[in-house]
């Protein structure tokens, strides 16, 4: 595993960006558009990128001595500027390097053809600054990378223990909720995967939580200080194994072609409600059953049997959910992470449901 950087530059980060970074692009409407044509390189995207969406950028061919080392599995920072004042927005943990020049999908992505090099991704938003890098990397102050695509010494990430403990060292400092526009639950499954996440200890931390008596909110201190993307992974890793990765309303245990679960760690009273990672305010569901919840159609009485809103329409395209009304939903294995009372009767409360 290796890491490289691009010095973008403030102009082309603030034109491009946006472009193909900070949004993602469906492989249905670039096919559909002509612009991707290989079938190899569609099935490969396919296979990638189940969502059927992904980030990406390109770079100039002047870059093609440094960027052919560049791998799956690699990572690649994205400077914005390497002023004093300069940022790295973003980490690509790369999916897909694909080698041939990619010369029409540069020229519809950026209205250019000159970023032939390609790679694809899902954003990972930071805030780091240029300043910490080269620091943090041992470069010298007057170090100007000038547009240019670079790999990382190994040798300057030795004292981190290597690529993984560096960006993982990135990620807990650096990485926040801030950009609103990112679909952070999947890029969380992708650091897990990358192997970024060392969740032991929160996960311990969780557990030890289920011990004592819950609080149904958690905006404390220690939320701050800890951090949140950590936390929240390992909420949703703990809740989805202890559910065996199945909808607690269908038992549904469908995966994507690359065997990620098709299920959520749904919160039973809102996060954005400061809804406490407590374990046991935590739920598996399906995407439909989460979508369901969330939005009031159900809900779940304190003998874990499921009620429905009062005007759930009774057609055929609500019949999966409200088919199941009585039933007792699929609890855990082990009794301490079931549903606690105290967020199932606030969570009743909050979406309009009485305490039965
Ligand atoms: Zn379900």
């Amino acid at each position: 595993m290796n890491l490289f950087f691009h010095h973008v530059g403030q102009l082309g980060a603030t034109k491009d960006f946006p472009k193909t970074v900070f949004r993602k692009h469906n492989i249905d409407v670039l096919v559909s558009e002509g612009v991707i044509t290989d079938g190899s390189l569609l099935e490969e995207l396919r296979s990638k990128f189940p969502t059927g969406e992904f980030n990406c950028w390109g770079v100039p061919s002047g870059a093609s001595v440094v960027i052919r080392n560049l791998n799956e599995g690699d990572y690649v920072l994205l400077v914005k500027s390497s002023r004093i004042d300069g940022d790295i927005p973003v980490l690509c943990p790369v999916k897909i390097f694909w080698r041939a020049k990619l010369e029409t999908l540069s020229e519809y992505l950026w209205q250019d053809s000159k970023f032939p090099f390609i790679f694809f991704f899902n954003t990972i938003d930071i805030e780091l600054m240029w300043v910490q890098f080269i620091e943090d990397l041992g470069y010298k102050n007057n170090f100007s990378p000038r547009g240019n695509f670079y790999k990382v010494d190994n040798g300057r990430l030795e004292k981190f223990g290597g690529v993984e403990p560096y960006l993982q060292n990135i990620i807990n400092k650096y990485s926040d909720y801030r950009n609103d526009n990112v679909d952070l639950s999947r890029l969380k499954e992708d650091g897990a995967e990358f192997g970024l996440f060392d969740l032991q200890e929160e996960e311990d931390r969780l557990i030890a939580l289920t011990k004592s008596m819950p609080n149904l909110v958690d905006n404390s201190l220690s939320r701050r200080l800890v951090s949140i993307t950590k936390r929240d992974r390992a909420f949703s890793i703990l809740i989805k194994r202890h559910y065996n990765f199945k909808c607690a309303v269908c038992n549904s245990s469908l995966k994507s072609p690359n065997e990620h679960p098709a299920v959520h760690a749904a919160h039973i009273f809102p996060k954005e409600k400061m809804g406490s990672d407590d374990l046991r305010n935590g739920i598996c569901l399906c995407l439909l059953h989460h979508w369901a919840f969330d939005a009031g159609w159900f809900s779940i009485d304190d003998n874990y049997y499921i009620i429905l809103h009062e005007n759930i329409p009774r057609t055929e395209d609500y019949k999966d959910i409200y088919k199941w009304e009585n039933s007792k939903i699929n609890l855990p294995k082990d009794a301490n992470v079931w549903p606690h009372r105290l967020f199932l009767d606030a969570s009743r409360r909050n979406y309009g449901f009485y305490k039965s």
